[in-house]
This record gives structure tokens, C-alpha cells and sequence, in this order.
């Protein structure tokens, strides 16, 4: 399993080289960070994008060994909701996450390695999403719905045993994900 961060935006370049270092210590994929994509659908600054418009904007959809994660800087969304932090495409094994409600507004003693944890458990979760995982009851697992940002804290960048299981069975997820 290959996942590919894919940065939309300069904002985004070293967050994704981060955030791409942090999930190579958690999960057996392998992790990297493709080249900054130009998308044909705009997204300006101070305006909300259609997460979906976004995600097929993005070049090809990858092979299905291969998950897309694309990282934008500016609010998405999907129609009927104000906001969303990440969306998947599961068909196009393809999702997005934005950081732009991910940023630390408060005073952190530790913004940029705060806002990497939170990037991280947003991206594992869309990528989940996207081999199909569907939301998950445990606290304990990333895959747990985030309806605001103090779930997503809360939650750690790991999927539980039972959302390993779960992906141990479906294809293309040979890799190990038990727990040391
Ligand atoms: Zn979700
Ligand atoms: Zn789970």
C-alpha cells in the first residue's frame, strides 16, 4: 500500500513533508509526498471549495495499491454542510484534507507539531475512509467521527483492532497493521 500526500498549495509543501514523516512511524505504508499539483478548480483564499470539485480536478486517480490524499490550506466543503476537515472519493481512491480549521488559534505551546498531529489523524482517516472503512464507535481509534476539533485531539493516529481487522480484509491492504 502506497500513500501519496499531495500538496495544493506552497502552504502546504513542508506540512506534507511533516506530516508524511510522522505517518511513516505509525502505519507499514509506504508514505510519500508527490509535487505540488496545480488544480484546474481554483481555490482562493477566503473562500470555501467543493471538496469534491477539488478532488477531480486533481490529475488521474491512482491505481488501487495507491491512496491520494491531496492537502489544501483553504475551508472545504461538501453541499449541505458548512464545512468539512477532510472528504474521501473512495471510487478515485482519492480524498482531501484541509488545514484550515486544523490550525492551533489558541496560544500552543507546540503549534506546528500540533497542527502536524491533527493533519496526520485527518489524512489516516480519509485514507481509511477511502479503502473503505466506515466510521468507527471506539474513541480509541482514528477512524472515530470528528465533529469538532477537540474530537479530533482526543482521538489517536491509529486505526483500533478492529478497524485493522477490517482493513486486513479487504484488497490490496497485504500489509501488517498489528501493533508492536
Ligand atoms: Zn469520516
Ligand atoms: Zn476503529
Amino acid at each position: 500500500m502506497r500513500l501519496i500526500l499531495v500538496p495544493l498549495d506552497t502552504a502546504t509543501d513542508d506540512l506534507a513533508r511533516k506530516v508524511a514523516g510522522s505517518l511513516r512511524r505509525i502505519i507499514p505504508w509506504k508514505v510519500v509526498v508527490s509535487r505540488r499539483q496545480e488544480t484546474t478548480h481554483t481555490s482562493r483564499p477566503g473562500t470555501t471549495s467543493n471538496a469534491i470539485t477539488l478532488i477531480e480536478s486533481i490529475a488521474d486517480a491512482p491505481s488501487d495499491d495507491t491512496i491520494e490524499v491531496a492537502i489544501t490550506p483553504h475551508d472545504i466543503t461538501i453541499p449541505g454542510r458548512d464545512y468539512v476537515f477532510g472528504y474521501a472519493l473512495p471510487e478515485r481512491n482519492m480524498a482531501i484534507v484541509s488545514t484550515f480549521r486544523l490550525v492551533p488559534l489558541q496560544k500552543s505551546r507546540h503549534p506546528v507539531r500540533l497542527l502536524t498531529q491533527r493533519v496526520c489523524k485527518e489524512v489516516l482517516h480519509e485514507a481509511g475512509h477511502v479503502k473503505g472503512l466506515e466510521h468507527c464507535t471506539s474513541t480509541s481509534c482514528v477512524m472515530h467521527y470528528s465533529q469538532t476539533l477537540h474530537d479530533t485531539d482526543l482521538k489517536p493516529c491509529k486505526f483500533c483492532p478492529t478497524c485493522v481487522t477490517e482493513l486486513s480484509r479487504l484488497p490490496h491492504v497485504s500489509v501488517d497493521l498489528q501493533e508492536e
